[in-house]
């Protein structure tokens, strides 16, 4: 039983369920917390067709089709003698084999990897041992160093751009460097313009926490500007349950820019010096208790600014973007500490001064 009179938990609370941590943990929500996100934002979810087959499958270009398992999607090729898949995520797994089924009986010649994780590719043995596995160098580098039975390395790979030309269609891949992950890149139909861009804009929505975990935020923002370089009318996300058009990049660029300036802002405001008072000379060794308020303040710094933002129509991010008002303490956080490590940093130590200074009493 959970011992919180205010806790919307359920009483019987499962036996994994932490709740007693205090300051140590991290504190449980409420849905009454935040926003309910509008109809329009949740796409293919909740359609008769979804929750009868568990996936959606939607020709989006000539020969182009879209598959989406409601959080996770994927596209495919028809070439007229044989499938060309692009991404294989775990969440819908089987089910592309349903959804191609559906629309072709060609069968699936050739996989083309976005990047390597898990959750993108995780189902990529689905096509069995024959086909042709086309991807970055990176990625394979990265699948050969971790293993997995079902996300075999690519073996066709490239370093920068390639054509990938089967049976007259054309796929462009372009890897224009590190942005959410090493290796993670462009796959561009050019006459039906559609781009799929992994993990980087998520139409409608706020990216998922910590900048979608992006190894390299600044290559994560520049991202979004090679995406608009394109000449697409439909992107594709890897996730959400819907395609999106430029307008909804436009729109994930400007929250990440007001997400890096702020970020900037709050390192050059934010006093650490405050915290590290608040010791006394017997806590003296608590450097972690002022890491953790430094960035607690800063957190807090560029949240309350993000989510009080209005655009020059009065609209707030939460109203913009589904999803900002739970996760833009999450991207708070992120940008916070790769502008920390990946920006020019504010301020270093002058000969003759001692780091850290003697703040204690
Ligand atoms: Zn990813
Ligand atoms: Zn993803």
């Amino acid at each position: 039983m959970c011992s919180d009179p205010n806790c919307a938990h359920e009483p019987n609370l499962p036996e994994w369920f932490v709740d007693d941590l205090g300051p140590l943990g991290v504190p449980y929500t409420k849905p009454e917390d935040f926003a309910v996100p509008p109809k329009e934002s949740t796409g293919i979810l909740f359609t008769e067709d979804h929750e009868k087959k568990g996936y959606n499958v939607k020709e989006i270009g000539d020969g182009v089709y879209w598959v989406s398992s409601g959080w996770y999607d994927c596209m495919f090729v028809r070439t007229g003698n044989g499938v060309v898949a692009v991404d294989a995520p775990p969440a819908i797994g089987e089910n592309l084999l349903s959804a191609i089924e559906e629309t072709t009986d060609e069968p699936v010649t050739h996989m083309v990897y976005s990047h390597w994780h898990a959750d993108h590719v995780g189902a990529a043995s689905i096509f069995g041992p024959d086909i042709k596995r086309v991807g970055h160098n990176k990625t394979r580098e990265l699948l050969e160093r971790f293993p997995d039975p079902d996300r075999p390395p690519p073996m066709e790979t490239f370093e920068k751009d390639e054509v990938l030309d089967v049976n007259g269609v054309k796929i462009e891949l372009s890897y224009k460097g590190q942005n959410h992950c090493e290796g993670n890149i462009f796959i561009y139909l050019p006459k039906p313009k559609i781009l799929a861009a992994i993990d980087i804009a998520s139409p409608g929505w706020v990216t998922f926490r910590d900048c979608d975990s992006s190894d390299n935020l600044s290559g994560y923002v520049d991202a979004f500007d090679q995406i608009l370089e394109y000449d697409f009318n439909t992107i594709i996300s890897g996730h959400v349950s819907k395609t999106g058009g430029r307008a909804d990049v436009l729109e994930g660029r400007e929250y990440m820019h007001d997400l890096q300036a702020l970020a900037r802002e709050a390192l050059e405001t934010v006093d650490v010096a405050y915290f590290a008072k608040q010791l006394s000379a017997e806590r003296r060794t608590s450097f972690r208790w002022v890491e953790e308020e430094y960035f607690s303040a800063c957190t807090n710094y560029v949240t309350k600014r993000m989510l009080e933002k209005k655009d020059p129509r009065g609209r707030t991010w939460a109203e913009r973007l589904s999803g900002a008002d739970v996760m833009t303490k999450h991207n708070a956080y992120w940008a916070l500490e790769k502008t920390r490590l990946e920006k020019h940093h504010n301020g270093y130590v002058k000969r003759g001064n001692v780091h850290p200074p003697k703040y204690y009493v």
